[in-house]
């Protein structure tokens, strides 16, 4: 079968090192002249960690990744809403890690064994005829594939060019991160502070932790507003909670060069177009709020390559129905959880934001991510 694998990120190296298990050589093209280190991490769930074990690199994981033991909601002023001991909600699915994306991506490279990618490498032009997909790649090649997958995220221009646009949801804030200090905040403990007008989060990773922290993009005039103008912004905005927590002060003084981060997801009706189909943040990206965007790439991916690998080039039509009828409805539950929690998270009335501070006292934030925590136990 003539695999083509288009984005070498999260997705697309956990189906390129699956389909190397079968015996399979797709050609995986990457659009990054060479991986480098972004600024942010990844929380990963054991609903896409699993995927890891099959792929005999969980131990990596677990040497690269720093387990999260809790998980602390504090309010505008730092006052601790809910402190939630993370294996009540892992003990019977496995624990939590944090790392960078880069080390992700480092692991899955290594599950890929020695399938070379085409780094610096796009899809100028796509076509369907019969059972073919033709592609023009921006290097002036060709090649004819029995199926294109589409791994290129959440801007992919794969979906652009073969489904057209889909449905946003805007929350019209957007967030910043960066690495900072790992000593600020105890080891091992993600705190957020859900404020009103803004938000604040530490993530911790081995040896240093991620800050990010959030305003309604309207109050900097642009998504990717000067990195200054953010940080006056955020000083401004954060004011209280500065003055209250020598941590967070910290952090935001420290804070180096910045990463953008709209606060948008997409969601496709269909991920498959003929010979056509998207996996991963090209087919239903996510809001960070519920922290499962990367884990839903890893386990759709392994499903794809579970299908495909019963599959012949004839069959591939009918393996991409099977895919999306397998995986589409439980990603869409995750995803609407993650829109749930994204409009408690970005609240920009002191009213609201007071209501929604009660509430959080007494209904544990594991309620807003409830088919999350269920789709862990279901078949995927
Ligand atoms: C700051 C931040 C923090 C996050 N935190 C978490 C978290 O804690 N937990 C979690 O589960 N998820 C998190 N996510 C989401 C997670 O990173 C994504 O859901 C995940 O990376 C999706 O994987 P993907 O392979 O679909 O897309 P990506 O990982 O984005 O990979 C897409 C790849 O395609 C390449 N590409 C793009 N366009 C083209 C093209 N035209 N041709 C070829 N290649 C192309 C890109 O360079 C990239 O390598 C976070 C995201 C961000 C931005």
């Amino acid at each position: 079968m003539r695999i083509l694998i288009v984005g070498g990120g999260i997705a697309g190296l956990t189906l390129a090192a699956k389909l190397r298990q079968q015996g399979r050589t797709p050609v995986v093209i990457e659009k990054a002249h060479e991986y480098t280190d972004i600024g942010y991490g990844i929380g990963l769930y054991p609903l896409g960690s699993c995927v890891l074990h099959g792929l005999g690199v969980y131990d990596d994981l677990v040497d690269c990744g720093l387990e999260v033991q809790r998980y602390e909601i504090a309010d505008h002023t730092g006052e601790i809403l809910q402190s939630l001991d993370m294996s009540v909600l892992t003990n019977e699915i496995g624990p939590m890690y944090m790392l960078s994306r880069t080390a992700l991506i480092d692991l899955l490279r290594k599950a890929c064994g020695d399938l070379p990618i085409r780094m610096g490498t796009t899809v100028s032009k796509v076509e369907q005829t019969g059972e073919t997909v033709h592609t023009t790649f921006s290097d002036g090649t060709q090649g004819e594939f029995d199926v294109v997958v589409s791994c290129d995220g959440i801007h992919s221009d794969m979906r652009k060019q073969v489904f057209g646009a889909g449905e946003k949801f805007d929350s019209e804030w957007t967030c910043w991160t960066w690495w900072g200090s790992g000593d600020l905040f105890p080891p091992e403990l993600v705190r957020e502070y859900w404020g009103r007008g803004w938000f604040f989060g530490g993530y911790p990773a081995p040896d240093r932790r991620m800050y990010c922290a959030g305003l309604p993009t309207k109050v900097v005039g642009d998504q990717y507003a000067p990195d200054d103008v953010v940080h006056d912004a955020l000083t401004t905005h954060l004011a209280e909670l500065i003055d209250n927590d020598e941590a967070v002060a910290q952090a935001l003084k420290d804070a180096p060069k910045l990463f953008d981060w709209p606060m948008y997801d997409v969601r496709m009706e269909h991920w498959t177009q003929g010979r056509v189909v998207l996996c991963g943040d090209s087919g239903m990206a996510f809001l960070p709020t519920a922290g499962v965007g990367a884990s839903n790439a890893m386990r759709s991916a392994a499903a794809l390559a579970d299908e495909l690998s019963r599959a012949d080039a004839q069959l591939v039509p009918l393996a991409l129905e099977l895919y999306e009828k397998r995986c589409y409805k439980i990603v869409k539950a995750n995803q609407n959880d993650s829109r749930t929690a994204g409009r408690m998270m970005f609240v920009d009335s002191a009213a609201l934001g007071w209501g929604r501070d009660q509430l959080l006292k007494h209904v544990s934030a594991s309620a807003f991510i409830g088919s999350i925590i269920k789709s862990m136990k279901e078949p995927f």
